[in-house]
């Protein structure tokens, strides 16, 4: 028997999550199942230990800021990106008012982002970009620093044992946060659960083809029992992390043709010394390696999970075919498809400096990892701190001329005629969740989306005008999103070995 629903969304993460969320409060008529092939919520990259938790706002990522062949820096990404977060921030400070998530502190608090570069030139680009910057109304308060007793103050960890012969420099903004993806996503499916969403755990979607009459037909798995189902419905959603291409592959549909994915893992240093947790609080993000690509920036994170501090550093890049962390390793061999093969070939060549990079980390030892720390914690020793395996990112290769090109983003995927979408990529990622999945509403509901407008403007208020060039509204958002979101509370956490 085929059971009927107007919405599917495939996967448990903070995308399925959000877009369930929006359409909930949009047409609240609307039937809607969610199928995740694991046994629980955000299991995958949304987790909290499978990501950094930084709430990208380009406050702290210097690859938001290149520095152009005459010394200035560009910060026209850097906007966008602190844009895009402003929208998140509104949609859960509305959610926080109105019964959609229930705790903020749960999965976001304020911890300062911080930019650090040694050496003069690098202080020099420091200076540079905070002129940008701080002259911007979506990064006022940045401040640059380049005194050694307040590098000391502000970053004990990474003052001791420092050889300040060297010059060093941070820009720092004290409103930075860190966000618990998976705790976020937990309450926006609570949330959909209370509200009549039928979400089917340990159920895995094997294949899905297209209707006449334009619906999809479903066809899942129970992961335990074998046990198969088979669903129709109008639109589907595939936010299924690094599986959204081999199953928008498996959907038919022609936007898909052209692309592969190239997965990346990565490994954290997760700290084990309550002590050395408990000397810092910030995410200081440094610059990344020559070839390294740029989710590798080395970073030091202030995490907070289940209401206590933790400290990661990394990311240390690693590979696998599987594109997802509990994947098989035939995932890439099996995505590849006679549309694709030559992009991919051509993104083998073009990208020898990121094989490369690659080869090299793979070639570190723990002790070597360790080492690497040493930039950020002078004093650094093995002894404190554990690997810990990170999620897995799924880089979109795209069609380009006659060969193909790797992209470091996110792209919707949409069917022309709007009855399906997913997300492919990694970057700038969740904290962009709400702009990426009003993308996905504005492409897949056309007709719809006029009549959605005015409630969409209560949910995020700066819906269609940038905030950059409406210093008012930013404001006016920012104070009631601070609020909301309870990001002035500021209360200490605990500083403990944070496990989740
Ligand atoms: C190392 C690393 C660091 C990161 N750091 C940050 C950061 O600091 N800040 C930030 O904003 N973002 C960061 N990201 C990106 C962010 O984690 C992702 O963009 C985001 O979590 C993706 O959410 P998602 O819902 O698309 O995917 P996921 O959370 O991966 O969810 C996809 C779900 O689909 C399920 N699924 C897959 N196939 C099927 C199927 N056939 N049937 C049913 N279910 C299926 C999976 O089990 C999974 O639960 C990072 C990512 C990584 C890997």
């Amino acid at each position: 028997m085929t059971e009927k629903t107007d919405v599917v969304l495939i996967g448990a993460g903070i995308m399925s999550a959000t877009l369930g969320a929006l359409l909930r409060q949009l047409q609240p008529d609307w039937s809607i199942t969610m199928f995740e092939r694991r046994d629980a919520a955000a299991p995958e990259s949304s987790d909290p230990w499978n990501n950094a938790g930084t709430g990208h706002s380009a406050l702290c990522e210097l690859n938001y800021t290149p520095q152009q062949a005459d010394g200035s820096v560009d910060i026209t990404k850097a906007i966008d990106i602190n844009e895009r977060f402003q929208v998140s921030r509104q949609f859960w400070s509305y959610g926080a008012e109105n019964g959609i998530l229930d705790d903020p502190s749960a999965f976001i608090n304020p911890i300062p982002h911080v930019s650090f570069c040694h050496g003069a030139d690098g202080v020099d680009y420091l200076r540079k970009r905070h002129e940008a910057l701080s002259r911007h109304p979506l990064f006022d308060g940045m401040e640059f620093i380049d005194d050694a007793d307040e590098f000391d103050r502000r970053l004990p960890l990474m003052g001791k044992g420092r050889d300040y012969a060297e010059p060093v420099a941070l820009n720092w903004t004290e409103t930075g946060t860190d966000i618990d993806f998976g705790a976020l996503t937990k309450q926006l499916l609570a949330y959909l659960g209370s509200s009549g969403v039928d979400i089917a755990f340990g159920t895995e979607v094997t294949n899905l083809s297209k209707q006449r009459d334009g619906s999809w037909t479903i066809k899942v798995r129970n992961t335990r029992t074998r046990a198969t189902r088979t669903v129709n419905a109008k639109f589907v959603f595939v936010g299924a992390g690094g599986y959204a291409l081999p199953l928008l592959q498996k959907s038919g549909i022609s936007e898909i043709a052209g692309f592969a994915g190239f997965p990346v893992s990565g490994q954290f240093l997760r700290c084990t010394n309550p002590e050395l947790i408990a000397q810092h609080r910030a995410k200081v993000y440094g610059k990344a390696a020559v070839g390294a690509p740029p989710m590798s920036v080395p970073h030091l994170d202030t995490r907070v999970i289940n209401g206590k501090a933790g400290l990661l550093f990394g990311p240390y890049a690693g590979w696998t075919p599987k594109f997802l962390k509990d994947g098989k390793m035939s995932d890439l061999v099996k995505s590849v498809r006679a549309g694709n093969l030559v992009p991919m070939l051509g993104v083998g060549v073009t990208e020898l400096g990121l094989v490369k990079y690659l080869v090299s980390e793979l070639a570190k030892s723990q002790a070597g990892k360790v080492n690497t720390m040493e930039e950020f914690i002078p004093r650094a020793d093995g002894q404190d701190w554990e690997l810990i395996t990170a999620g897995q990112r799924v880089q979109i290769i795209r069609r380009k001329g006659a060969g193909g090109v790797l992209e470091l983003g996110t792209a919707v995927i949409a069917a022309g005629d709007g009855s399906i979408a997913g997300l492919l990529g990694a970057s700038p990622g969740a904290s962009t969740c709400v702009s990426a999945m009003l993308d996905v509403m504005q492409r897949c509901f056309p007709s719809e989306y006029a009549a959605w407008t005015p409630k969409l403007k209560e949910m995020v208020p700066s819906l269609g005008v940038k905030l950059s060039e409406n210093q008012s509204l930013f404001q006016e958002v920012w104070d009631w999103s601070t609020k909301a979101l309870r990001l002035s509370d500021n209360t200490p956490v605990s500083a403990g070995v944070a496990r989740g």
